[in-house]
């Protein structure tokens, strides 16, 4: 397989596309602005580019990285141009509400989601090795043909990426509480400092330092990302933000009610259990 299509020229689509390109593939670019097309070109993120989706015609492999909700929507209007054999693979972070419709549209069809970003959006945030050491999770279905996912699993090795495979639905319960939990306890804690008077309020802006910029990155990142997140992910970031409320409301009534020992039990074990989530396997 040479030549790649990829929708959607933005910070995961140009950061595909500069990779790609550079471990020998051909990469057709479209997007939904002529300036991000001529941009993509400009940066090397593709080859050729253009908004005009028939141009995707040749491509051998298709990746669709526009926002949550216009993947199935571009696969339905891309699929009179696809050749029979094309592969199709999306990069959202979010799957169960897309694997199924993609896979009735189109049966060559393998949900993804290359765990990797930065705080910034759209096509100038595009860099290389973006999906160095990342998690790349594939989400076949029972019928998804074998081929596609060995066809898969060696791009991901080109990307030097970590393959995963689940189930959607494993995929979605995981990442709610490891993706979309910590943007929405991140954005609250940003909205809660910023509650404080105004003197106050900029002695903590100037002494904020990198515990701040640690717990404060993902909270601060692409808003419309963050709301496709919650409203694709519902019920799992429901479930999720519960449990983080009851744990939240457990550390108040330990400070309310001096206890200490409690409160040292219960940072005793989350320093524990902290390990396995973050450290590379
Ligand atoms: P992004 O930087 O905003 O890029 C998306 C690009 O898609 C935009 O720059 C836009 O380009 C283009 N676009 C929007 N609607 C389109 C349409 N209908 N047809 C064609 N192009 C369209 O967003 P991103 O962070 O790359 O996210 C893209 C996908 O990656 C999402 O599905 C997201 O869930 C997933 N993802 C994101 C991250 C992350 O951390 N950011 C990580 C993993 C996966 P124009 O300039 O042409 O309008």
């Amino acid at each position: 397989m040479n030549r790649i299509g990829i929708v959607g020229l933005g910070l995961i689509g140009g950061s595909l596309g500069l990779d790609l390109r550079a471990q020998g593939y051909e990469v057709i670019g479209v997007s939904r602005r002529q300036s991000t097309c001529d941009r993509a070109v400009e940066l090397g993120a593709v080859d050729h580019a253009t908004v005009d989706l028939s141009a995707l015609g040749t491509a051998e492999m298709l990746f669709l990285c526009t926002p949550i909700n216009a993947i199935v929507p571009t696969l339905e209007q891309v699929l009179p141009y696809l050749r029979p054999e094309a592969i199709v693979t999306d990069v959202a972070s979010v799957k169960t509400p897309i694997v199924a419709p993609a896979t009735a549209l189109w049966h060559q069809f393998v949900g993804g989601h290359p765990m990797a970003g930065t705080a910034e959006q759209g096509i100038e945030a595009a860099q290389r090795h973006l999906f160095d050491r990342a998690p790349y999770v594939l989400t076949p279905q029972p019928n998804t043909p074998t081929e596609l996912v060995d066809i898969m699993t060696t791009l991901v090795q080109h990307l030097n990426s970590r393959l995963y495979i689940c189930t959607p639905e494993a995929h979605d319960r995981a990442v709610a509480r490891i993706s979309h939990l910590p943007v929405m306890v991140s954005a609250s804690l940003i909205a809660s400092c910023t509650q404080e008077d105004g003197q106050t309020l900029e002695l903590a802006q100037s002494l904020a330092s990198s515990g701040f910029r640690d717990t404060s990155r993902v909270g601060g990142g692409n808003p419309e990302l963050g709301v496709m997140m919650a409203r694709y992910n519902r019920s799992a970031l429901q479930a999720a933000l519960q449990d983080y409320r009851a744990a939240l409301d457990t550390v108040i009534e330990q400070i309310e009610q001096e206890d200490w020992a409690a409160l040292a039990a219960l940072l005793q074990q989350t320093q524990a259990a902290r390990p396995p989530f973050v450290e590379e396997q």
